[in-house]
């Protein structure tokens, strides 16, 4: 079994790379035109906004469209369509 060096290890991992998808996303927006890049690093870096991050896998929100479509919409998710569809091109070979 895994220990608690072990999961705080996860736990960082997962932070920095919260942190590399904010930096990824601060650098494409619109207005971080005129921004520094150390400007765009410090506004990246506030720990508590990368924490709260890190526990919901990088997602941003979960309003109607960035969130699950089950629970919106009642429709099934990318990865169930997928999964159905390998299912199906393997049951026909
Ligand atoms: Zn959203």
């Amino acid at each position: 079994m895994r220990d608690k060096s072990y999961r705080r290890h996860k736990d960082e991992v997962k932070k920095e790379k919260c942190h590399q998808v904010l930096l990824g996303r601060a650098k494409n927006n619109y207005f971080s035109k005129n921004k520094t890049s150390d400007q765009i690093h410090e506004e990246c870096s506030d720990k508590k906004t990368i924490g709260r991050m890190a526990s919901v896998h990088s997602a941003g929100c979960s309003c109607h469209s960035c969130g699950n479509p089950r629970k919106h919409f009642g429709e099934k998710t990318r990865q169930e369509i997928i999964s159905e569809k390998k299912e199906k091109e393997d049951k026909e070979e």
